[in-house]
Order: structure tokens, then sequence, then C-alpha cells
């Protein structure tokens, strides 16, 4: 029975696992935000409580248990998996390769789907965020409860009910059945890889800069949004931000800090239905883009929450940069005519991306302001400049105190650290806004005439490099 809450400050205090099965009756936007994930828990020992928190999501004990891992981690699945659920009756499910990257291929996750017999009657997805959205990519293909066992809290996959997944290496959100349980075992988190636990700190800190993008689109194009999620990822905020330097030391304390807000930033998105706004602005695009070059050029790939949070320092850069523009030379009817046309983007699109074009064609079409209203937009964006920044501002994190935090735990902010030219961050900053559909500070700074003309200077303000 989802337990309802219309007094804001009271559903504010929830932690993660109070959060669990609640419903808010939302006194700002008026929408019901539900987090239809059965059960939520951190702690520790919680590996010897599946077999009970299994047969309850069943009514009975699991006949036949797939265990989903990464191949990359087996040993530790073996020791703090496999070993003390010696009592189910385990089908073992191990994916990718020992020593590269597991990527959340749509192709693999349907592979494996095709695998999962009949019999088994329960999947657990025991692993970091990758392995996360691919069970419950797997799990939705073959309507069958599941069970998110974390084991390293490096992005905010686990209670989202979305995942990220890639098809023909493209990242797209793709909607699926929330899981039954998540169950996050501080012990076994704080043993992660240390890379792991800078990037569950990258991953959170885009808060510091993504309502606001959210908002932008709002305020210009009117589409949804809500504070909410922004005021509930806030209440944690300190806790894993004043941690950090323990973060990065795999202390459990500290750690479970990290835990409890990784699993907030995924309700921040379930609790809209799937949408990723209020944990992914600019710098998710960034990433993203990043992950992009990985597929077609052969850059090395990275973890995404250190993508994220080198993408974060970049995009308060732009925000920054934004923010201090001195509007009294933009002559809308001038950005009118030097604007590229859709066939010029279009081209490029074709020249640069290849297969893969139509579907930045596709993204650019669905924010393009056509001609005849195009100077009307602007001007309004214009005229109401200071009134926009205002509502904004509340929206932007201090963002030298958080850089400092996570440069304490460990985290370098540079483009060696996600191992990219500075070229390719180029590439980023300037065609990121044909990733995907949503508007985001990217979009204004080209519909400005700022961008592509700038980039040069914000990654130089950066001093990524
Ligand atoms: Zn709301
Ligand atoms: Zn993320």
């Amino acid at each position: 029975m989802a337990r309802v809450f219309t007094d804001l400050d009271q559903y504010l205090c929830l932690d993660a696992s109070e959060l669990a099965g609640s419903t808010l009756q939302c006194p700002i936007c008026g929408r019901a935000h539900q987090v239809p994930i059965g059960k939520i828990r951190i702690g520790e020992g919680l590996i010897d409580e599946l077999p009970d928190i299994a047969a309850a999501i069943l009514d009975g004990k699991p006949h036949k248990t797939a265990l989903i891992y990464d191949r990359a981690i087996e040993a530790i699945i073996q020791a703090d998996v496999i070993d003390p659920l010696t009592s189910m009756n385990l089908a073992l499910v191990g994916l990718g390769e020992s020593d590269t990257l597991l990527e959340p291929l749509e192709e693999l996750g349907d592979e494996v789907a095709g695998q999962i017999d009949d019999d088994i009657d329960l999947i657990v997805g025991a692993g970091s965020g990758v392995i996360a959205d691919l069970t419950k990519w797997i799990a939705t293909k073959v309507n069958k409860p599941f069970i998110l066992y974390g084991t390293a809290p490096s992005m905010n996959a686990h209670t989202s009910i979305t995942a990220t997944m890639t098809r023909n290496g493209v990242k797209t959100s793709a909607w699926l059945t929330p899981a039954n349980a998540v169950l996050f075992d501080v012990p076994i988190l704080a043993g992660a890889p240390k890379p792991m636990l800078l990037a569950g700190l990258g991953d959170l800190v885009a808060r510091t800069i993504c309502n606001a993008d959210w908002l932008l689109g709002n305020l210009l194009r009117q589409t949804y949004f809500c504070p909410v999620p922004f005021q509930l990822t806030g209440m944690g905020e300190p806790l894993y931000l004043q941690s950090a330097q323990g973060i990065g030391q795999g202390k459990k304390q500290d750690v479970h800090h990290l835990g409890e807000a990784i699993l907030i930033s995924g309700i921040s998105m379930t609790m809209v239905e799937g949408n990723t706004s209020p944990s992914s602005g600019c710098e998710h695009v960034f990433s993203h883009f990043w992950d992009l070059q990985a597929e077609m050029d052969d850059a090395p790939r990275n973890l995404h929450g250190i993508q994220v949070g080198v993408g974060t320092l970049l995009s308060h850069t732009l925000w920054d940069f934004m923010r201090r523009l001195d509007i009294d030379g933009i002559d809308p009817e001038r950005l009118l005519r030097q604007r590229p046309s859709l066939e010029t983007l279009r081209s490029e699109n074709q020249a640069r991306f290849g297969s893969k074009a139509p579907l930045f064609d596709e993204a650019i079409l669905s924010k393009w302001i056509p001609d005849e209203q195009f100077m009307t937009y602007i001007g309004n964006v214009l005229d109401n400049w200071q009134a926009i920044w205002e509502a904004l501002v509340p929206y932007i994190g201090q963002w030298k105190i958080v850089q400092g935090n996570l440069e304490s735990a460990g985290f370098v902010f540079s483009l060696d650290t996600i191992r990219r030219t500075r070229q390719q961050a180029l590439d980023a900053l300037i065609y990121g806004s044909r990733y995907r559909a949503r508007y985001t500070l990217l979009d204004l700074a080209w519909e400005l005439g700022i961008l592509p003309g700038a980039a040069d200077e914000i990654l130089d303000r950066s001093g990524l490099g």
C-alpha cells in the first residue's frame, strides 16, 4: 500500500528507505510523484537478508534465481554474493570481459533476455550502475521480478526507473519496470575501487547545475518543471560534500552518505516518471558526447561519473560565461540573418556523424524556432533577461567550494582525467546540443550566437586544459 504524503516538509525529511513505495501529492506542481520501488535498503549485511526479501517478493521461496553480474568483478561477486547465497538455486549470468568496461548495449540486453529460462522466477542484478541498467532492461523484457544489489555507488542507476542504454552507439533513456528491491550493502560499497567512489561523487555534483538547465527549458520553452526533486537531493548534499575526503579513502561512514545520496539521486528521476532532468543537464550531454567519441573515434572509455564530474566544471564555466554576457549588443535581426539554416546543419551532421546524422537532425528539429518566430522569441529572452537569471540563480551551486571538496577526495579536474583532447572537448561544447532533444543552456548559447565562436574561450576559462 503506497504511503501518500501531502506535506512537503515532511516528505523532504524521508530517507531513501522511507521513499520506497511513497507518493507525494505535490503542492508545487500538482502532480503525484510516485516511487514505485517496493523496498530500498542501505546498511550492513544485507546479502544475508536477500533470500527473505526474495521470498517476500514472490510470496514463497524462489525456485531458480538468475544472477546477472559483470565478469570484471567476478572474484568480488563470488565472495560477496554467490557464496552467501548458497541457499538459493542460482543460475549465473556473467556479462562482459574481465578487463574491459561493460557497456549497457541494448543488443546485449536483448541477447541475455533470450537466455532467461522459463523456470527462473527471480532476477538479481549484482553490480554497479551498468549492471543495474542492463538488469532493468532484461527483467522488463522477460517480465520477471528483480532485485538490484549494488556493489559500487558509482552512478545513480539503481533506483532510477529508466536506464541509459546504448543503441547504435548513441545513449538513449528507456522507461523500464521498477526494481522490486534495491539493496546497498555499505561495506561492499566502501570496498569499491577508488575511481568508482570518485565517479559517484562526480555523478552527484551534476545537481549543482543541471536543475538550472531544466528550469531554463521551462522558462523559454514551457516544458514541465518541478523544484521538489532538487529540494529532495539537496537534503543530503552537505553530508557527502563534507565527507568527500573520507569517501575517497573508502571510509564506511562516509561512503554510507554517498550511497544514500546516490539512491536519492535515482529517486529524483523516478518521482517525475523517469524524466532524468533533475539529475542530468549540460554536464550529462558532455559525458554522452564523450561516449560517442569512444564509439566513433575509438577514444578511450571512462567511468560515467568521472566524465560527468569533469563535464560539471565545464557546464559551470558555460553558465558563468552566459550570466556575464553583455546583451546590449545583441541584435535579433542580425542573429536571424547569421544563424545556420536547417539545411546547413543537416549537411554538417551528415559530414560529421555519418549514419548517426538522422538522430542529430531529429534533435535539432525538435528544438528549432522557425524563422518567422525567431526574432520575437529572442526579443522575449532579451526583454526578460534579468528576471530569467533571478529565477535560475537559486539552482546554481557554489562550484568553487564543491570542486574543492571533490579535489580533497582525489578527483582531478582535467581533460587528462577523461583522456580527451582539447578538440574533443570543444566538439562536445559545440555539437552537444544536437545530441538530444532536451533544451539546455547549450541551445540558448547557439540561439544568441555565442556558440560556436566562444567555445575556445569557455574551455580556456574552465582551466581543464
Ligand atoms: Zn512536483
Ligand atoms: Zn549520471
